[in-house]
């Protein structure tokens, strides 16, 4: 499963140029030039790292980050020509993981990249508590347990378990298994976490991970 990785920058060359970088390097990227638009496209499909260039029209990268937090820790590299903001990005008040000071050589945001989500998203598991998730390998385990899940069921779960507590809608869920946008029925997605719940409690039956939030979508909680 690719990666993917949101850039913002209003620069549009500077955009394209990291853009073909981080392709080559295996990611599917895409984006942004507008601040207004970053929140908005990161609740419906959540990248799973965001370039954040601090100055953009319509909204900054500071109140951007910010927005994101109240909702997610998708990894932020907060990307900057203003040195003297460094120590207020990577502070708690605007939680960015990282930064790139411009100028940079793409070579160096692509290392930067990789390492971030090495940190970040490499296994989930001290937040986990026993569920190890590899993306690479699509391999599932609870408390040493194979969970045995299918690519979907994999997707699901690692989609809700990379951000506990936050309840995805049916729809954002479609958006991030299917991101080829291909209709399925809520009743498919339904039946996907059936079988995902199921699989769970088989492994333990004490342990319930995946809940439905009646009426608005599904979360994780550990
Ligand atoms: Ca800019």
């Amino acid at each position: 499963m690719k990666r993917h990785i949101l850039i913002v920058e209003d620069e549009l060359r500077l955009a394209a140029l990291l853009r073909d970088y981080l392709q080559q390097a295996g990611f599917e990227v895409f984006c942004l030039h507008n601040g207004l638009d970053v929140i908005p496209l990161v609740h419906s499909q959540t990248p799973d790292l965001i370039l954040l260039d601090l100055m953009l029209p319509g909204k900054n990268g500071m109140e951007i980050c910010k927005g994101i937090r109240h909702f997610s820790n998708v990894p932020i590299i907060m990307v900057t020509a203003r040195i003297e903001e460094i120590d207020r990005l990577l502070g708690l008040e605007f939680g960015a993981d990282d930064y790139i000071c411009k100028p940079f050589s793409p070579r160096e945001v692509v290392a930067r990249v990789k390492a971030v989500l090495r940190r970040t998203s490499g296994p989930l598991s001290e937040q986990m508590r026993g569920l190890l998730l590899d993306k690479d390998s699509y391999k599932a385990t609870l408390d040493g347990h194979d969970l045995d899940l299918t690519a979907v069921e994999f997707q699901l779960l690692y989609l809700l378990a990379s951000t506990p507590g936050r309840i995805y809608s049916r729809d954002q869920v479609m958006n991030q298994i299917y991101p080829d946008q291909r209709t399925v029925s809520y009743r498919t997605i339904d039946s996907h976490i059936k079988k995902l719940r199921k699989k769970i409690a088989q492994a333990q039956p004490d342990r319930e991970l995946v809940h439905s939030v009646y009426g608005v979508g599904y979360k994780y909680e550990n």
